[in-house]
């Protein structure tokens, strides 16, 4: 290098409205062992395996987003854990953890989970957020219309048992869960695992009815404060992302609340979601997409191309969603189901 040059460091992800993207959120698979009610179709048809980015593309376009200042990467679904070598893309990613990379994690429905905690930790991981609706086995069964209960408990068990720390999703459903939803909060905060509820939201048919499902988050926190004392959390977790907590007196734990009916929360977005197919979303709610595969296979420069590709990414990030449940029977806001983009 010349002297006095220094090496000219890569632009920062940054959009029209000022929003820095620091945060991916990489979908791997659009395939899933359950067919939870709010997700997907009970007859899902899937995406042929040949239009699926293989694990070293993905990685590739990984490391394209670490090298623009990407700190934290969540690997998402469909359900990641049912990728097949996953593993190897969690190693990959795993090696730039301190150098660049600061968080490496998942979103999982914890049905493999007993395979897969140990290596995970190997990797890097640290946390992950299990998606449990119920700790009723039955009612476990009819919302994801084939899961068994029990292996997703082995599989809570074991992610605990190989230190990764926990936090707990959970879809709240007006008729399945409601009146639950206290138990289960007594029983994440008695093991030591955060838990945010989230509103569900209309993406994709899933042969249900949303507003039958849809239950508003300010209904349940109202309810929580008859029974407990809720305190705002001054300061969110440097994770929260677009969660708000709340730290529950009696039971000692936190709980978050992501409400993207009820509460716009755009304003601090500082993340974008790749599809297994390599199209970057810059929004879940919108359906403004740039496709990446091209730059990819298709470009004597992939690097380059990439580059090029993510800044016309971020120029078209919008500024906010738009989601409503307002009537029975409505259309999704959106075509794309939540599988397709990752939670
Ligand atoms: N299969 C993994 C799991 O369930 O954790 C990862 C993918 S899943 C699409 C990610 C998250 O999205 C889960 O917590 C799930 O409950 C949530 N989710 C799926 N469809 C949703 C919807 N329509 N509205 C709100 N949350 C949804
Ligand atoms: Fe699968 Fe997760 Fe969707 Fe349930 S929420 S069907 S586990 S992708």
């Amino acid at each position: 290098m010349p002297d006095g040059h220094m090496p000219i460091k890569p632009a920062p992800l940054v959009d029209r409205f000022g929003r820095t993207v620091s945060y991916l959120r990489l979908s791997v698979t659009d395939r899933c062992d359950l067919r939870c009610a709010y997700c997907m179709a009970e007859n899902m048809t899937f995406l042929p395996k040949k239009d699926l980015l293989s694990l070293e593309e993905l990685q590739t376009v990984a490391e394209a987003f670490i090298r623009r200042g990407v700190t934290k990467i969540r690997i998402t679904g469909g359900e990641p854990l049912v990728r097949k070598d996953i593993g190897a893309l969690f190693q990959g990613l795993g090696r730039h953890m301190g150098a660049g990379l600061e968080e490496l994690t998942l979103t999982t429905n914890a049905t493999l989970m007993t395979q897969h905690a140990n290596q995970l930790v190997a990797a890097g991981v640290r946390r992950v957020n299990i998606s449990l609706d119920t700790l009723n086995p039955d009612t476990f069964r009819q919302i994801t219309r084939r899961g068994e209960f029990d292996k997703v408990m082995a599989g809570i068990d074991a992610a605990d048992r190989a230190g990764l720390t926990i936090k707990i999703n959970t879809v709240a459903l007006k008729h399945q869960n409601a009146d639950e939803l206290p138990e289960m909060i007594k029983w994440a905060h008695r093991r030591g695992f955060d838990m945010t509820l989230i509103e569900v939201m209309p993406l994709g048919l899933t042969g249900e009815d949303r507003y039958d499902q849809y239950l508003p988050l300010f209904e349940v926190r109202d309810a929580l404060e008859q029974r407990w004392t809720l305190s705002d959390e001054a300061s969110a977790p440097a994770n929260a992302g677009p969660s708000r907590y709340v730290r529950i007196e009696e039971t000692g734990g936190r709980l978050g609340f992501i409400t993207p009916l009820t509460n716009n929360f755009c304003a601090g977005c500082n993340r974008v979601r790749v599809t297994c197919t390599g199209r970057i979303y810059m929004c879940l709610g919108q359906d403004d997409h740039i496709d990446l595969r091209a730059a990819l296979r298709d470009s004597a420069d992939p690097q380059a191309a990439l580059d090029a590709a993510l800044d016309r990414a971020l120029f078209a990030k919008p500024e906010r969603h738009d989601f409503e449940i307002t009537a029975p029977d409505e259309r999704p806001a959106l075509p794309r189901h939540m599988s397709t983009t990752g939670g």
